[in-house]
């Protein structure tokens, strides 16, 4: 950042002694949306937009995938999953490999229509694949509830639900600024972002049409001229300061924070959320007495990197020959908001 003092606009768009602007799109939806609207072939080349982990599907390490093809194959659940799921390569297999064993793996649009599935199956045991951000783990909460309510006992959810905030510690140092995920902090509110700025950490929230977009990067690359560590809401229409207190207390009352694995980033000290107590019998992990599984990626693959923005994803020496969408090797592949799904699809 020091060396950005003092730069006028023209001085950084035509760069900087080769010194480029690094800008983290945190969320792999906004990654996609920039590639979509064509926003990267209108930027100068001394700002470079790099990729972060905020795509749920690619942060979702290897062993939770092989727990969920243990719980389809030796403990005959039938497993409810947003789709990219189940392309997802595990240690041996994805869950579409475990179909084609036998297993039931049921596509659902919303952890509640797995709790109508248990519901309406009462002799089948159902396990929720409960994954991604602040974002949606109020809906696997509020399935969790639904569920205790109407006294379901063949319904559980395999918890790999992640928070920002200490993800956001272990990224420091990997751009010159964050453009945060705006669905993120619609539920969270500002505060960690602010929080950030005062530890020198810049950023924006943005949004997802091309004028937000182009705001957001504009407000960016105009206030990191002045040095100073910076947070601006350019998402107002939807982020409130105070985020969402309704969503924020469901979640303090059926989950409790706990360290969890992200792919590429290792354990990262309070960064998931689990069950509480109460909510014991509605974890898969417990309820099926899960060993505790360390999958291993398949070496060739740098999802872990991609995620941590140290490279892109065309670096990878598999990207686009063996790793497609049609023959995922790496998360980040399949996943509709993966970082190699969008350079693959926009041709990067
Ligand atoms: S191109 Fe494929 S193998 Fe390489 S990092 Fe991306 S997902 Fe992993």
């Amino acid at each position: 950042m020091d060396n950005l003092n003092g730069l006028s606009p023209k001085e950084i768009l035509k760069g900087y002694n080769g010194r480029k602007l690094r800008i983290m799109e945190v969320c792999g939806t906004h990654t996609h949306e920039i590639f979509r609207l064509g926003i990267r072939k209108i930027l100068p080349e001394s700002i470079e937009l790099i990729s972060g982990p905020g795509c749920p599907v690619c942060v979702t390490p290897v062993g939770y995938i092989d727990e969920a093809c243990i719980l389809a194959l030796e403990k005959n659940c039938v497993i409810c999953t947003f789709g990219d799921l189940i392309r997802v390569p595990g240690t041996e297999m994805s869950l579409a490999d475990a179909r084609g064993k036998g297993a039931q793996i049921k596509t659902v649009y919303s952890p509640l229509d797995a709790v109508d599935f248990a519901k309406e199956n009462p002799h089948k045991q159902v396990v929720f694949l409960a994954v991604g951000f602040e974002t949606t783990t109020p809906s696997a909460c509020i399935a969790v509830e639904k569920a205790r309510k109407d006294g379901l006992d063949n319904f559980s959810i395999l918890c790999a639900n992640k928070t920002m905030p200490n993800a956001y510690q272990a990224l420091k140092g990997s751009a010159d600024a964050f453009l945060f995920p705006g669905h993120v902090n619609a539920i969270t509110g500002n505060a960690t972002c602010k929080a950030l700025s005062e530890q020198g950490v810049s950023g924006v929230v943005a949004g997802f049409t091309a004028k937000e977009l182009l705001t957001a990067l504009a407000v960016t690359v105009t206030l990191l001229q002045k040095g100073e560590p910076f947070f601006v809401n350019c998402y107002p229409r939807v982020v409130k300061d105070e985020g969402s207190p309704a969503a924020q207390k469901l979640m303090a009352k059926v989950m409790e924070p706990c360290d969890s694995e992200w792919r590429g980033l290792g354990v990262i000290k309070m960064s998931g959320m689990k069950l509480r107590e109460e909510y014991a019998d509605f974890d898969a992990r417990k309820k099926y007495s899960l060993p505790e599984i360390k999958g291993k990626p398949n070496p060739a693959c740098r999802c872990g990197d991609v995620l941590q923005g140290k490279c892109k994803p065309c670096d990878c020496k598999v990207f686009g020959k063996v790793c497609t969408p049609q023959h995922p090797v790496g998360a980040c592949m399949v996943s509709g908001e993966g970082a190699c799904s969008a350079y693959y699809q926009y041709g990067m």
